[in-house]
């Protein structure tokens, strides 16, 4: 049976998304500390990613970016500007 995938799942969520999850873990830890948002904002924003008919397995279907990675960065926000996540720049 083929699996279909998760519209909702970040790749936290994925159910067999470990080795996703271990290099995001390293992406993550790559980025400075401050270029990142708070832990609350970076909370803040994946919840609305979740609730998002543009999430595709922890992608952005608009931007094609892991929205784990792509959203830890203060300097970037959603693409849908002002709509769905705000950006401080894009
Ligand atoms: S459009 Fe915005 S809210 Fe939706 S998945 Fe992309 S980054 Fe997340």
């Amino acid at each position: 049976m083929t699996e279909r995938p998760c519209r909702k799942c970040l790749i936290a969520d994925l159910p067999r998304g470990e080795k996703l999850r271990e290099i995001l873990q390293e992406r993550l830890a790559q980025i400075p500390e401050e270029e990142k948002v708070s832990p609350a904002e970076y909370a803040s924003r994946l919840e609305k990613c979740r609730t998002c008919g543009h999430l595709h397995e922890g992608t952005c279907a608009l931007c094609g970016c892991y929205v784990e990675l792509r959203l830890a960065r203060a300097g970037k926000g959603c693409p849908m500007k002002g709509t769905i996540l705000q950006n401080k720049t894009n």
